[in-house]
């Protein structure tokens, strides 16, 4: 095999309750990746379309991310990799975790797959850690996976795949405003009072157990977030309203993306998904910031390859 061409989809990390630790994945917002071997013995990025990123392999998350996996696998083989970005960056919903893991996907089944899945996620990591200077897996663990992840823990590295309830949709909107990673990070409370953390535990098991007993009222009542949520909403313009439209039009949660500017809200079947869809778009039509929506099913395969 000398080139595979991804889908690198794009990824909801946070969900209210899980900051850092839960993701899962888009199934029509995504990325595609050509990666072809090349005789050179290094990585070169060769084309990026749809956005202005740094070509260089070192400041890529693409590069960087391939670069941790080659020397793992004590490599030398060399690489052209191609971006073409449908997921704009800074958007909340991975851009880079989905360059990090479509590359290291790519590079991984070029060499004859000597890592597996769940051995990518570290150094898909490693792209996230340029990215936003944290190496964290919500979003590139979801990408390589699908589904939904849970991060066990950092140190060791450990991650869950959990079950998807297959009537579950996402409803994206992208406000054209930009946050960054870093930034956002900056403006969280380090502590946390006992009483919020018991609430934040409390919810975040039971969202687990909704989704491994496909129970959508109580994976509904989990997506809270007493935590993160009441500071960083206040950088998203209309938090609260497009919160009280979503969940009005029958959505079962609403919250933050990542670290944001995208929101998202999560409904049971396509009706109520396309009803959520509507009234936020109807919402911010007149607003004078420009968006972006998607409405998607969850992913359970996370990278796909085109054939
Ligand atoms: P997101 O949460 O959508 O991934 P971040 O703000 O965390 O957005 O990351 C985007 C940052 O990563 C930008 O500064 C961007 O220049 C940098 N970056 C480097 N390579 C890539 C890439 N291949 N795709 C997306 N972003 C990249």
């Amino acid at each position: 095999m000398e080139e595979i061409k991804v889908f690198a989809p794009a990824t909801v990390a946070n969900l209210s309750c899980g900051f850092d630790v839960l993701g899962c994945c888009l199934d029509n917002v995504g990325d595609d990746m050509l990666v072809k071997k090349n005789d050179l013995g290094r990585v070169q990025i060769t084309k990026i379309t749809g956005q202005d990123l740094p070509m260089e392999t070192d400041k890529n998350v693409a590069g960087v991310a391939v670069q941790a996996l080659l020397e793992a696998a004590d490599s030398k083989q060399g690489f052209d990799i191609e971006i073409d970005k449908k997921i704009k960056a800074g958007s909340g919903i991975g851009s880079s975790a989905a360059s990090s893991a479509g590359a290291v996907y790519a590079v991984n089944k070029l060499l004859g797959e000597p890592f597996s899945q769940k051995e990518l996620i570290a150094f898909a990591m490693e792209g996230e850690r340029l990215a936003s200077g944290n190496a964290h897996a919500d979003n590139v663990a979801p990408a390589l996976l699908g589904g939904f992840s849970l991060v066990k823990s950092y140190e060791p590295l450990e991650v869950l795949k959990l079950p998807a309830p297959s009537d579950l949709k996402m409803v994206i909107l992208h406000p054209h405003i930009e946050i960054k990673t870093r930034d956002s990070r900056g403006i969280i409370r380090q502590s946390v009072s006992l009483k919020k953390a018991i609430n934040q535990w409390g919810n975040l098991a039971a969202l687990v157990s909704a989704l491994y007993t496909d129970d959508y009222q109580l994976l509904g009542r989990s997506l809270k977030d007493e935590i993160v949520e009441p500071i960083r909403s206040i950088l998203i313009p209309h938090f609260d309203s497009l919160k009280g439209i979503a969940l009005k039009s029958g959505a079962l949660g609403f919250g933050i993306s990542g670290s944001g500017p995208s929101v998202f809200a999560m409904c049971r079947g396509e009706e109520t998904a396309k009803k959520v869809y509507a009234e936020i778009e109807k919402f911010y039509a007149d607003k004078t910031i420009e968006f972006e929506l998607h409405l998607s099913s969850i992913n359970p395969q996370g990278i796909k390859e085109y054939k």
